[in-house]
């Protein structure tokens, strides 16, 4: 049998900062990250919106982003390899949530969550969005949560930076699909992939994103997590505007940047979970209306082309669990970000790192997140999920 010291199943951007971060916290063992599809064809993480937000109502997830804040600021130089930088196009364009009036109260009692971490979030009056946006139609809006640090970034590339890291730092990636964990009581002791080749290791991390579930429902410890389909839509304005747009929630729900001289938006359909990747062009009936009225420019849009994508929804809280499985020693997690995993990343391979190699968070405590919260009745009530 083939031996390592830890088996990451999965190398998107969740496996990839974590083993990048085990090799920063000291981790001198041989590490093997799993990945079945070495051009991540239909890996979440270049399927993702690429946002980046501190706007979010509980402690947890406003200290993730802010630490990854830190992260992404400097990442060019800090992830540089041989003095090449690795770029991610991280645009601080903003982030802003519209508000009609029954929303506000949330935003206001968000944003004191996110002051007591330092988040500089302001709540604006319909007039003050105009300096942002100056095109937006503001007649039926009673403000705007808006934070200036924020924005979006280029995940493909903040992924594969972490990759080509790890693997300067010497962590393996090997181009195999992991078909199931391997047990001995209540320990894990490596995993078998689909060519039947074994690996023994006495601690696993289960990155796999919308596939993770199903390899820990295998091995009998399901998590509450399903694959669901999002769609995005890659849009031609013929009349500009006037600035670049922050990355803008409708509240409706509906989503918009820019992508170069094109806008990208994006909305969360109602459909059933499943492995589905089919793109609807027929999808952007509902979202067309509803860009042309927020926006009198996106009246004249051509839609260019899309893609879909999956979220690791989890059906209970919406929130990521991480951490080790209470009832499988060496058996360690991070699934179920439900559309906010690509800029909670940084901070969950810190996190994940000082849990193995010193027992313990240090940077943040992610205990909140553990999957022991859904036996306690404990969740991590999150209102700004999109
Ligand atoms: C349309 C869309 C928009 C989004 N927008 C945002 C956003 O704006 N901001 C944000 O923060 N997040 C966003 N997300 C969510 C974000 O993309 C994910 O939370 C994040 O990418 C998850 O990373 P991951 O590494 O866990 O998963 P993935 O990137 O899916 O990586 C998991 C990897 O595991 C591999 N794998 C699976 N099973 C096995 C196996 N058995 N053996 C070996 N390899 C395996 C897969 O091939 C895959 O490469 C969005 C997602 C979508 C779909």
């Amino acid at each position: 049998m083939h031996k390592a010291d830890i088996i990451i199943v999965g190398g998107g951007v969740m496996g990839s900062s974590t083993a990048y971060a085990l090799r920063m916290n000291g981790f001198e063992g041989r590490i093997v990250v799993f990945e079945k599809d070495a051009t991540y064809q239909y890996a979440s993480t270049p399927r993702s919106a690429g946002g980046f937000r501190q706007l979010y109502s509980t402690s947890i997830n406003v200290q993730l982003s802010r630490y990854s804040l830190h992260v992404y600021k400097d990442f060019a130089d800090n992830m540089a390899i041989n003095g090449e930088r690795a770029e991610i196009d991280f645009k601080q364009r903003g982030y802003l949530f519209l508000a009609t009036e029954s929303m506000m109260p949330y935003f206001a009692k968000q944003l004191r969550t996110q002051h007591e971490y330092g988040v500089p979030s302001e709540l604006l009056t319909p007039k003050e969005l105009l300096p942002i946006i100056p095109e937006l139609e503001i007649g039926d809006l009673a403000g705007g949560l808006y934070c200036h640090e924020d924005g979006y970034l280029d995940p493909y590339s903040v992924m594969q930076a972490y990759r080509k890291k790890a693997q300067a730092l010497g962590v393996e990636y090997i181009a195999e699909e992991v078909e199931s964990l391997v047990t001995e009581g209540a320990g894990i002791t490596g995993v078998r992939l689909t060519d039947g080749v074994m690996y023994g290791s006495r601690i696993v991390i289960n990155c796999a994103g919308a596939w993770g579930a199903a390899l820990s429902e295998k091995m009998g410890l399901p998590v509450p997590v399903v694959p669901l389909k999002r769609q995005m839509y890659v849009l031609d304005t013929a009349r500009q505007l006037e600035r670049k747009l922050p990355l803008t929630i409708d509240p409706t729900g509906v989503y918009f940047r820019h992508e170069g001289e094109k806008v990208v938006a994006g909305f969360s359909d109602d459909v059933p979970p499943g492995m589905d990747f089919t793109w609807k062009r027929s999808s952007f009936d509902t979202l067309w209306p509803i860009l042309a009225h927020r926006v009198p420019n996106f009246e004249q849009l051509k839609l260019e082309s899309g893609w879909a994508g999956l979220y690791d929804f989890n059906t209970v809280d919406q929130n990521a669990i991480i951490g080790e499985h209470p009832m499988m020693k060496g058996y360690f997690m991070a699934l179920g970000f439900s559309g906010h995993g690509m800029q909670q990343a940084p901070g969950v391979g810190q996190g994940l790192a000082e849990l193995i190699c010193r027992g313990k968070y240090e940077t943040i405590d992610l205990t909140p997140l553990r999957i022991e919260r859904f036996a306690e009745n404990d969740l991590v009530l999150e209102n700004a999920i999109v």
